[in-house]
């Protein structure tokens, strides 16, 4: 156990020495070789399975050597459509009965519970792809530890709404790409630690989509139903740029939301409900908030500033330790009954996801302006709300009052500053 330790064997027992072998020569392989294979042999009828498992791996490997965490998905079969489908192609032949063919050829993992078999390890993946008999294809984990997020571009409709967004939010850094099987593309991006970023479809743009928390998608050196492999776009690859961290532009647009063309929140305009700094937020409940301005109604405001002012109201009266429970209590149902135009009421608002996600974004905005205020800073009686104890309460009133008689009585004097 304590011998030297090869990094490619720890911790595995290979059952034969061939494949042990393999895997060490596949490794020395792992370069651009993987990349021009898929190229050249883009016509994936007339890949071998074996060639396209290798391809598949080496892939795997790079992606997983970016510490990209990665999962074996089905691949796609000549004949069965989708590899999942080849034994059941052969029973229905053998027996005569109709055959069902896959609804996700190619796309879908290969266990249940996908979740917890995602690895970066090398080794790991390896025993994913040698010596299987049908086609594999790999997809990226997304979120989680690693929290990588995968800007889809879905054609070239997908590729025109970016270039607007890029036009109007400003640029996006050098980072992975992916040209996919279908003529679209992946950008591969890593979410700063502990931001959990939703997954949604053309939320944040037209045929633009995002894979955040608990998402996946089939990645390069996988084999597309059409015939083509997924590859990395030149430049764009491991070796000639690494994933960068998702710029702040981006991260904003997906908490919002809503396309900044979307005329629902055109037409709530900015007057009506602010994203005010805490301490400036206007007195009002942030119940009450919810209840009058929630909506796309003429009366309503949307859905995205009146909950977060309201979270931010809600922290500010409670503390921004105190527990969720009461807002989010409240608020569900208030936002399931809201006037929306397009059900994203209940696919997006009404979320765990979502309102823990802005519960968290509100609780941190309250807190850090409690923290940097300075405490002199406050009026009096704000200091004085934040004293618990009586004793507390009376240093600080000493510190500021007197108590003076004044004919027969006793009456508190505020002092004159600095004076006795
Ligand atoms: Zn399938």
């Amino acid at each position: 156990m304590s011998k030297k330790t090869n990094p490619l064997r720890s911790g595995v027992n290979y059952e034969n020495k061939a494949i042990e072998m393999q895997q060490l020569a596949l490794f020395e392989d792992l370069p651009i070789s993987f990349q021009s294979v898929a190229r050249n042999g883009a016509d994936g009828a007339s890949s071998s399975i074996k060639a396209h498992n290798e391809v598949a791996l080496g892939y795997a490997a790079w992606l997983a050597d970016l510490e990209v965490p990665v999962l074996p998905v089905w691949g796609v079969d000549t004949k069965a459509g989708c590899s999942c489908k080849y034994r059941e192609l052969k029973e229905s032949k053998a027996l005569g009965t109709p055959f069902e063919p896959c609804a996700s050829p190619g796309k879908h993992p290969k266990r249940g519970g996908w979740q917890q078999y995602t690895s970066t390890d090398q080794i790991e993946i390896r025993k994913w792809f040698l010596n299987h008999k049908g086609r594999q294809n790999i997809a990226i984990a997304t979120g989680g530890q690693a929290n990588i997020i995968i800007v889809d571009l879905d054609g070239v409709e997908g590729a025109d709404s970016y270039e607007k967004l890029l036009h109007e939010h400003g640029d996006m850094p050098e980072t992975l790409e992916i040209e996919t099987g279908s003529g679209g593309s992946h950008i591969i991006l890593r979410a700063p630690k502990g931001v959990k970023v939703p997954n949604s479809a053309s939320k944040i743009a037209p045929k633009i989509d995002i894979r955040g928390e608990g998402g996946l998608a089939v990645t390069a050196g996988s084999l597309h139903p059409r015939g083509n492999y997924y590859v990395f776009k030149h430049g764009r690859g491991p070796g000639e740029v690494g994933i960068a961290e998702a710029p702040d532009w981006l991260l904003e647009l997906i908490a919002e939301g809503e396309p900044s063309s979307d005329p629902s929140s055109a037409t709530c305009s900015a007057d009506k409900v602010q994203r005010k700094p805490a301490g400036q937020l206007a007195a009002g409940s942030w119940s009450s908030l919810l209840e009058s301005q929630l909506g796309d109604g003429p009366d309503g405001c949307g859905f995205d500033n009146v909950i977060y002012t309201a979270m931010c109201r809600y922290f500010t009266k409670f503390g921004a330790n105190a527990e969720a429970d009461t807002f989010v209590n409240t608020a569900m149902p208030l936002i399931l009954d809201a006037d929306c135009e397009n059900e994203r009421n209940k696919t997006r608002y009404a979320t765990d996801g979502y309102l823990s996600e802005q519960l968290e974004k509100a609780r941190a905005f309250v807190r850090s302006r409690h923290a940097y205020v300075p405490k002199r800073a406050l009026p009096l009686m704000a200091e004085l709300r934040l004293k618990e104890e009586p004793e507390e309460m009376a240093a600080l009133l000493g510190e500021h009052f007197c108590m003076v008689k004044i004919g027969k009585h006793m009456v508190m004097a505020k002092k004159p500053a600095g004076g006795k």
